[in-house]
């Protein structure tokens, strides 16, 4: 069976159809989705839409919280507390009640999806570093845990002493616990504009952290045209 994992799309249509164009010609058997479908990106109800239609089952993420009014605002920047107030006010009341519908966690047979941290997934803490990493494992039921949050890819095991890696593919061992941070869809910030999803082959017990091209420029112009912080604009051929 064949997972696409994608998530922190950020109401980027643009890099969300590219990614479900590869994920297609990969023949991809479920879609997870890792939250923050919105905030951000210039198509929120579209982005909504599609990860509803493909029929994705999706976690809550800090930016989805927030349109619907359940996260303080005090939590965000500038430029993200404009985006969401501006989101919350071109989504339908369709898309409100699909995003409220969402839970913090999953958990499947084998494996748990979060956005922030499986640590109090109400805080949206980040995982960057083998410490965080480590709130996870003792929080996890399951030997694999799919998040996202901060935008960077980035696999860490609970080997003694603990370890992490920055390749692309991931090759999974069952005794140990591990934690897949699996990049953007809609805002990648590891200086790579390309789109970041993973692929996870369960019976290989492998997951391929996958880039792809899209069409930054026209995303970028949308959120200039609809008068989103200009920032947001320019920080996406960056990959920042
Ligand atoms: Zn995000």
């Amino acid at each position: 069976m064949r997972f696409a994992v994608i998530g922190d799309i950020h109401g980027n249509l643009e890099a969300l159809e590219a990614v479900l164009s590869e994920c297609e010609s990969r023949v991809v058997d479920q879609y997870l989705c890792l939250g923050d479908i919105v905030g951000y990106g210039a198509n929120p109800n579209e982005c909504v839409e599609m990860v509803r239609e493909i029929g994705a089952l999706s976690v809550c993420g800090n930016h989805d919280h927030a349109v619907i009014g359940a996260q303080n605002l005090n939590y965000f920047n500038s430029h993200a507390r404009e985006a969401v107030i501006w989101t919350a006010k071109q989504l339908t009341e369709k898309s409100k009640r699909w995003l409220k519908s969402l839970s913090l966690v999953q958990h499947l047979p084998d494996f748990s999806l979060v956005h922030g941290s499986l640590h109090s997934p109400e805080l949206f803490n980040y995982v960057q570093t083998i410490k965080d990493a480590d709130y996870n494992f003792r929080q996890m039921e399951r030997p694999l845990l799919f998040l996202g949050h901060s935008h960077y890819p980035l696999a860490c095991f609970d080997t003694s002493p603990m370890t992490y890696t920055l390749d692309p593919v991931i090759h999974l061992d069952l005794s140990v616990k591990t934690v897949i941070n699996i990049g953007s869809v809609g805002q990648p910030r590891d200086e790579n504009p390309c789109s970041c999803f993973a692929i996870y082959e369960i019976e290989e017990n492998k997951v391929e952290l996958v880039r792809v091209r899209y069409d930054v420029e026209k995303a970028a112009k949308k959120i200039l045209d609809a008068g989103l912080p200009q920032t947001l604009a320019m920080r996406l051929p960056l990959g920042k």
